[in-house]
């Protein structure tokens, strides 16, 4: 039977679980528990000569240690894995290999006083860390096959969603029960897209919000840090199959060993996961990227659809070209913010279940998505181009307003500053048409002035668009309908494995995983 997790996390966050644990298990005088040893680790060598803590020493010990599961990345791909795998087996050694922080030490240095813009940490606190590139997200859980991945490609329709609610479930469960779960099919609302050649896609959303969603996953983590090792600022350097076991090595040098390995790093380790696909001959295949701008309105003018559905997915057919153009993660409310990913800065935004912290605007994603045939492979590259053009000409994300966009001027500070909508990122002001090809800025305001015959005042001369943003696809790495890859015992999950571009998809997935695993367990215990 399933624990009530609001308890046991509860239990935890109070010690009673902890301290219970500790003595049922070193009562035995044979303790094979990986934590009850760094307990007992820490108790013998917890000191070293100079006085100083024994991190270092306890880390020396781990690294003997053979875990039965090493997930890599504590996305919320790796922390369902965890969770899944240590509600059913309680007596499985796993860790978690993250390269970021745990989640209080995650801190973006940007505070718009003295640190304005992204100052390129070694390790980004919005994309790394316990909660992965989702824990100071929006927090939008969308249950749907429509977008957010293809899993059900792989696990079939209706499991696919079964999955997604169970992940649901488990976050109302750890906090996010008070957060509205939206249905995304107003009949009115879908006939006036229709009518003006936009499609409003299907789907459920739970809107936890950046501050809940934070919740939730101190829950997650309070529940799991005395069941699971994790190893924060610990980065995966290389992994290889030596005896039968995959063996990791850190950047840092230190070698876990397991006896299965999850890798579930994101869209932030996608570059590490080409060279481990390569590395391990695990075939994969590259050819999409969407490219656009974010755009920023009043909160009224998308208000009608917002309210009614939170988040709306619509996707535009171009006139002009027959190019797919979407809109992503709406913002009600909301904020536009930079991210970082591999260096490169782009665009991105998020939004507060909390009205105090609430906007007058709302930003949502416009994004052109281009599929790559032969001979071109480097699909990220292409967009990492354009990102960097960006970068390189406003020294980060550039903000324009609609109408010098189509007066074909650049904007300033002083047109930004006389426009009416306030802009909630301090980017840039510059012009988009140096930066995004032709193509895709013709469909961008295409869909622009499709978007205004739905919620007036879209295509307005203040209305501000911020470039670039990117969705990088990784590349998708071949996997089984276990999500194994070619190489048994090794599973690549979330975002890094192609399949999945979403918070739900993403922890779906790693439920889906531990799934496998227990039933591979169950069927060959060794
Ligand atoms: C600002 C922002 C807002 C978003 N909003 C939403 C939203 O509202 N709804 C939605 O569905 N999606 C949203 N997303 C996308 C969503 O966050 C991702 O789809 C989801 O987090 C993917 O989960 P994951 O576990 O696959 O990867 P991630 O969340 O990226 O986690 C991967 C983890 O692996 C770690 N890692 C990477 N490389 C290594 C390595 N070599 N060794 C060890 N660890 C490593 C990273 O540090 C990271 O913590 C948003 C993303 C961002 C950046």
């Amino acid at each position: 039977m399933k624990a009530d997790f609001a308890t046991a996390a509860k239990r935890w966050l109070t010690g009673y679980d902890r301290s219970r644990k500790i003595m049922k298990v070193c009562g035995s005088g044979v303790c094979q528990q990986a934590k009850c040893r760094q307990i007992r680790g820490a108790e013998t060598v917890g000191k070293n000569k100079s006085g100083a803590g024994s991190l270092q020493g306890e880390q020396k010990m781990e690294k003997e240690m053979i875990y039965d599961v090493l997930i890599i990345g504590a996305g919320p791909g790796g922390i369902f894995s965890a969770l899944e795998l240590t509600e059913n087996r309680n007596d499985l050694r796993i860790a978690v290999l993250e390269k970021g922080n745990s989640l209080t030490r995650r801190h973006c240095p940007i505070d718009g006083k003295t640190i304005k813009s992204c100052i390129g940490c070694r390790s980004c606190s919005i994309m790394n860390g316990f909660g992965g590139a989702g824990a100071f997200s929006d927090g939008k859980y969308n249950i749907t096959n429509e977008f957010g991945g293809t899993l059900y490609e792989y696990v079939g329709e209706k499991e696919a969603i079964a999955l997604m609610e169970y992940v649901d479930e488990i976050n109302c469960r750890m906090g996010g029960a008070s957060a509205r779960l939206y249905a995304n099919d107003d009949p009115v609302i879908y006939r006036k897209c229709l009518q003006n050649g936009l499609h409003l896609l299907k789907a459920s959303v739970r809107h936890l919000g950046t501050d809940l969603n934070y919740v939730v996953l101190e829950n997650l983590y309070a529940l799991l840090k005395d069941r699971v090792d994790f190893f924060f600022n610990t980065a995966a350097a290389s992994v290889r199959r030596e005896d039968g076991l995959y063996v990791v090595t850190t950047e840092s040098g230190e070698v876990f060993r397991g006896r299965r390995c999850i890798l579930s790093t994101g869209r932030s380790g996608s570059k590490w996961m080409e060279s481990v696909c390569g590395s391990l001959n695990i075939p994969t295949q590259s050819s999409r990227i969407d490219i656009g701008v974010r755009v920023e309105v009043p909160y009224e003018t998308f208000s009608e659809m917002t309210d009614a559905l939170y988040e709306s997915k619509i996707v535009y057919r171009s006139a002009k070209y027959q190019d797919r153009i979407r809109t992503f993660c709406m913002n009600p409310h909301g904020v536009v913010v930079n991210e970082n990913t591999n260096g490169i800065v782009t665009v991105n935004g998020h939004s507060y279940e909390d009205p105090a912290l609430y906007t007058d605007n709302t930003n949502f994603a416009l994004l052109v998505s281009n599929h790559f045939t032969e001979p071109f492979h480097e699909s990220n590259q292409y967009g990492e181009s354009i990102a960097r053009l960006s970068n390189m000409l406003g020294g980060g994300v550039i903000v324009q307003r609609f109408g010098d966009l189509i007066r074909g001027q650049r904007s300033t500070k002083d047109r930004i500053d006389s426009g009416f909508v306030r802009p909630t990122l301090q980017a840039t002001p510059g012009d988009l048409s140096l930066v995004i090809p032709k193509r895709q800025l013709d469909d961008i305001i295409e869909m622009i002035y499709a978007l205004d015959k739905v919620c007036p005042s879209t295509a307005s001369d203040d209305t501000l668009l911020y470039g670039v943003e990117v969705k990088f696809y990784n590349m998708e790495v071949e996997v089984n309908s276990a999500l194994e890859t070619c190489c048994a015992g090794l599973y690549v999950i979330g975002d890094c494995s192609g399949v999945t571009h979403s918070l739900s998809h993403a922890s779906a997935s790693g439920v889906h995983v531990a799934r496998e695993i227990l039933k591979q367990l169950e069927e060959n215990p060794a």
